[in-house]
C-alpha cells in the first residue's frame, strides 16, 4: 500500500512537472517576429527589405507617372516614402506597382503588394474586406463632360448616359445624387479610365464620374470637369485583413503625421488644398 502511495506521488508529481513544463513551452516560445515586437508581416518586409505598394500611375498630384521620364510621384507616394522609413529605416526602400480600381484589391488578396496608397475610398462594405488606415485625404466625385456638349450640372444629364469605372464607388454615389434631384441616368461600365475616356471623346456616352482627382488625369482641350461634387471620397492605406500589425504601424503613421502637421505640409506641397 505503501509503495502505491509512493508510485501514485511520484506520478503527480510528475504530471505537474509535465504541464509546467508545456507551459513554460508555450511562454518562451515567441511568435515569429514577436521577439522585437514585431508583427510577422513587418518581419516579413523588414527580411525582405523592400516594402510593396501598389499606387495610381494615371492621378496627377496622387500617383502619377511622367511619361517623359517615367518616374512615378505624388502624394501618395510621398505617403509611401513616410512608410518605407518607418518600417525599414529608408524613406528609399519601396517598390512600386501601377494599379486600376479594379487590380488593387486582388493585389492585396494575393499578396504581391503589401499596402494599397491609391485614391482607394473608405467603404463599410471594403472594410469587410480589408484593413484601411484613417483618413488621409477627402475628394469628391465629378463629372467631367465635352465643352461643347453645353452641360454644367447634372440635371443637364437628365436621361444621358455616364462612363464609369467597375469596381468605383462612382455610380452608386451619382444615382444616389440623381435620385436626390429626381432626375434619370442611365450607366455604362468600362474596366480603365482610358476606355471611359475614349466614350466620352466618340460621343459614346455623354459624361465620365470618377472622384475629381482622378478625371483631372484625363482633362484636355475638349473637355470640362463640372464644379459639382458628390458624397465625400475618404482615401485610407489598404493593408490584407490578416495583417492588423501592419495596418496599426500605419494608421499610427498617419495619425502621427497629422499631429506634426506633416501630412497637411505634403497637401501643400502638392497644391490639393
Ligand atoms: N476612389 C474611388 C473608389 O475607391 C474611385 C475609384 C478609384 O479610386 O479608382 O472607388
Amino acid at each position: 500500500m505503501k509503495k502505491l502511495y509512493v508510485l501514485l506521488a511520484s506520478l503527480v508529481m510528475l504530471m505537474a512537472f509535465a504541464v509546467a513544463g508545456c507551459g513554460s513551452t508555450t511562454d518562451s516560445k515567441p511568435a515569429a517576429g514577436a521577439s522585437t515586437g514585431t508583427a510577422p508581416e513587418i518581419k516579413a518586409i523588414q527580411d525582405r527589405g523592400v516594402l510593396k505598394v501598389g499606387v495610381k500611375v494615371d492621378v496627377p498630384k496622387f500617383g502619377f507617372k511622367d511619361p517623359k521620364t517615367g518616374q512615378i510621384d505624388g502624394f501618395e507616394i510621398d505617403l509611401t516614402r513616410t512608410l518605407a522609413k518607418k518600417i525599414l529605416g529608408d524613406e528609399k526602400k519601396f517598390e512600386v506597382q501601377g494599379v486600376t480600381a479594379k487590380t488593387r484589391g486582388p493585389l492585396l488578396d494575393n499578396g504581391e503588394v503589401d499596402l494599397v496608397i491609391a485614391t482607394f475610398t473608405i467603404t463599410e462594405e471594403r472594410k469587410q474586406s480589408y484593413n484601411f488606415s484613417d483618413p488621409y485625404f477627402t475628394d469628391g466625385v465629378a463629372l467631367m463632360v465635352k465643352k461643347d456638349s453645353g452641360i454644367t450640372d447634372l440635371k443637364g444629364l437628365a436621361d444621358k448616359t455616364i462612363g464609369v469605372a467597375q469596381s468605383a464607388t462612382s455610380k452608386k454615389a451619382i444615382q444616389e445624387a440623381a435620385d436626390k434631384q429626381g432626375i434619370k441616368v442611365k450607366f455604362l461600365e468600362f474596366g480603365t479610365y482610358p476606355e471611359i475616356k475614349t466614350a466620352l471623346d466618340s460621343s459614346r456616352i455623354n459624361c465620365f464620374s470618377v472622384d475629381g482627382a482622378i478625371l483631372y488625369g484625363y482633362l484636355d482641350d475638349t473637355t470640362v470637369i463640372l464644379n459639382d461634387r458628390f458624397t465625400p471620397q475618404e482615401y485610407g492605406v489598404a493593408s490584407k485583413k490578416a495583417n492588423a500589425g501592419l495596418a496599426k504601424l500605419v494608421n499610427d503613421t498617419i495619425n502621427d503625421m497629422k499631429k506634426s502637421g506633416e501630412l497637411d505640409k505634403l497637401i501643400q506641397k502638392w497644391g490639393l488644398k
